[in-house]
């Protein structure tokens, strides 16, 4: 047995709350630790996602930042230490100080996989860790492998050993077909994620199994583990968005409560809007209509956030909290909203939040 830790950071966002149920059910005997990084900013709705998830998973250990503060939260514990100065997209010290630097810590210098909750229908790798120790798997995704694993493995150097792994695995009528596209070089136009996906259309199990035993000559926590002990080399599902919206219902865990629509009016004219994505209140990637469900859904956390705005800074660039909550600005916001929705409508696509904002996104730590 080897002592590489298993590890799932709950976000309180639905693909994380769907990944943990997931592995779960269906791989009982992988031992994972389940953590999550409270900020103490969290929306309540959020809270109860996690406390039911706690219920049906175990235990989930808190990481919480700054804990001898004698500040209220760790984020105003830090916003302290920066001057008042706020975190933005471009100046995201709020993960890096309340997550990131108490996950790295958590973990410490052990071995450990990290399962992120990556969907199969998004194009994108999510950060977790620079720490060599921490490998990120994306259990949903056809291609469960991060970006510098698969960049290894596919290098131009490493054809013949990878050509050698595949043919003492494969056995079958398959192999010539996948030598023939080993055996072909990376070029300008034969490029990485080509050549992967060529891959993993002719099979994808047989491709996990070529990894893993490829790193077994390296430093990378899979590499040490025994084939047995990491049975998501046989997984070959892929999970899309549909997929964990089932798994949350079916678990009996239920969808967070903050993606459910509600309706409202603005000159005789119909739409609705929700929170579309977890994280803490005051989160700078949330839309204007957000901040809007926010003032008439929270107006407290609405307040308090309105009070972190001083000296100049403010949340949204160009606009203070208390500009936004002009019943003018809310109506403009809203009738805004109402006609994205109503074009939707008019061509077929999906009229929620999370259809009209797209579900990008902008931090593996916060949102998945
Ligand atoms: S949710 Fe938003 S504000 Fe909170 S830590 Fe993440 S990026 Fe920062």
């Amino acid at each position: 047995m080897s002592n590489v830790r298993h590890i799932l950071g709950i976000s309180g966002g639905k693909d994380s709350a769907a990944l943990s149920i997931y592995l779960k059910t269906k791989y009982p005997q992988l031992k994972i630790e389940y953590y999550n990084s409270d900020t103490g900013c969290e929306l309540q709705e959020t809270e109860l996602l996690i406390d039911r998830l706690e219920s049906y998973l175990g235990s989930i250990k808190r990481l919480r930042a700054a804990p001898d503060s004698s500040e209220n939260t760790p984020f105003e514990h830090f916003l302290k230490a920066m001057g008042g100065f706020l975190p933005s997209p471009q100046q995201r010290w709020c993960t890096k100080k309340m997550k990131l630097a108490e996950f790295e810590k958590y973990v410490g210098d052990d071995l450990a996989i990290s399962y992120v909750g990556i969907r199969g229908d998004e194009d994108r790798d999510g950060y977790v860790s620079t720490k060599p120790n921490i490998q990120a798997i994306f259990p949903f995704r056809q291609n469960i492998w991060s970006i510098d694993v698969i960049n290894k493995v596919l290098h131009n150097d490493n054809i013949m050993q990878v050509a050698s792994i595949y043919s003492e695995l494969c056995s079958n009528s398959l192999l010539d077909e996948i030598l023939e596209i080993v055996n072909r070089p990376l070029t300008k136009q034969f490029y990485y994620s080509k050549k992967l996906n060529a891959l993993l259309d002719i099979d994808i199990k047989l491709f996990n199994h070529m990894v893993f035993r490829f790193l077994q000559n390296t430093e990378y926590p899979v590499g040490q583990l025994l084939e047995d002990e990491f049975p998501i080399l046989d997984n070959d599902e892929i999970l899309v968005k549909d997929d964990i919206f089932r798994i949350l219902r079916e678990s009996g865990v239920g969808v967070p409560a903050y993606y459910e629509e509600i309706p409202f009016e603005v000159d005789g004219k119909s739409g609705t809007y929700c929170r579309s994505r977890s994280g803490c209140y005051f989160c700078f990637f949330q839309q204007r209509i957000e901040w809007v469900w926010l003032l008439e859904q929270h107006p407290d956390l609405f307040r308090k956030a309105m009070s972190f705005e001083k000296n100049g800074y403010t949340w949204i660039q160009g606009e203070t909290l208390e500009e936004l909550s002009r019943p003018e600005r809310v109506r403009k916001i809203k009738l805004d909203i109402i006609k994205k929705q109503e074009t939707a409508r008019n061509n077929h696509r999906g009229t929620t939040l999370v259809d009209i904002l797209g579900d990008e996104i902008m931090c593996a730590n916060c949102f998945i």
